[in-house]
């Protein structure tokens, strides 16, 4: 078993997560792992990072697919007995003028936006090393979309008691509400990507305060962030930031130092902490 420390990056073949990986093969002391769903996509951009004289490794990642997730677990496990950096990047968005039906729109975005990246977590989340760092990439837009739902979910969605149970049933309940059309009535804003987001961000904050309960000692520190608007296939070429700008946040979290007892179970935009 390897003794060398180990960073994980999901969904890392292109955009802000290839980007997260460069900085990290720069900065991170140890084995840096480009993930993502499609091994042709991923050896591609393993090589374009050795070209820039970077040595990335590489190992096989959908998070939509448990079996995928609990393989690389076991690979962890295995070679290094853990995993001192965790970066959940992945995700989807579908563009604004996309005309699949906003029911499947809902269930295919939260599908893995909120339940693959929590699936990684479950997994992975067990094997992190004391010291180790986690990140959870949302967005802005999980902001602007709590600010649209009924204050009754606001609520729910800002407690600091609410389970991952919880969290789940109310995911699951909003993918179920636009299949009977009475989302907004129920009290939902009008948009899967926000509301998968919220999922990420409330996720983390859970998780934060678990990981403050069961492993104190360990100087875990969770946070989720947003990359800012990066120019990737994801927002377009308007976008303000270039994807190694949009990687500047979450890998500042993926480095903090070992002597940080903070920031931990916040969000984190541009470097600084915005209260939920
Ligand atoms: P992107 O260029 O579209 O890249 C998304 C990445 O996620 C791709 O590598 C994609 O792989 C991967 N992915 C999608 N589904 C996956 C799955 N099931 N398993 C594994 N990987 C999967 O988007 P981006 O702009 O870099 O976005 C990265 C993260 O930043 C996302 O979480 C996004 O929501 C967030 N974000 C972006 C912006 C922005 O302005 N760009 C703003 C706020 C937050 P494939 O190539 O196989 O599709």
């Amino acid at each position: 078993m390897s003794n060398v420390p180990v960073a994980v990056v999901t969904g890392s073949n292109k955009g802000i997560g290839l980007a997260i990986v460069r900085a990290l093969c720069k900065q991170f002391p140890g084995d840096v792992y480009l993930t993502c769903r499609d091994p042709g996509r991923g050896q591609a951009a393993v090589a374009q990072l050795q070209q820039e004289g970077l040595q990335p490794l590489f190992h096989q990642l959908d998070i939509d697919d448990p079996q995928s997730i609990r393989a690389l677990r076991d690979f962890l496990k295995e070679k290094y007995g853990g995993l001192n950096v965790l970066v959940n990047n992945a995700g989807i968005a579908f563009k604004v003028h996309d005309t699949t039906p906003f029911a499947s729109q809902a269930e295919v975005t939260l599908k893995t936006n909120f339940f693959g990246t929590r699936n990684v977590c479950t997994e992975l989340l067990p094997l992190m090393k004391p010291y180790g760092r986690v990140v959870n990439v949302s967005s802005m837009v999980s902001f602007s979309a709590l600010g649209n739902c009924s204050q009754e979910l606001q609520q729910k969605f800002r407690s600091d008691t609410i389970t991952e149970d919880e969290l789940v049933q109310l995911m699951t309940k909003f993918v179920e509400d636009t299949k009977k059309n009475v989302h907004e009535k129920e009290g939902w804003p009008n948009t899967a990507y926000g509301v998968s987001k919220i999922g990420v961000t409330v996720l983390s904050r859970i998780q934060a305060r678990l990981l403050n309960e069961q492993r104190k000692g360990d100087h875990i520190l969770l946070n989720a962030c947003c990359p800012g608007w990066v120019r990737t296939d994801m927002a377009g070429p308007q976008a303000t930031k270039s994807p190694d700008e949009g990687a500047e946040t979450p890998v500042y979290l993926a480095l903090l130092p070992s002597s940080a007892d903070a920031p931990h179970g916040q969000f984190v935009s541009n470097k600084a902490v915005r209260p939920w």
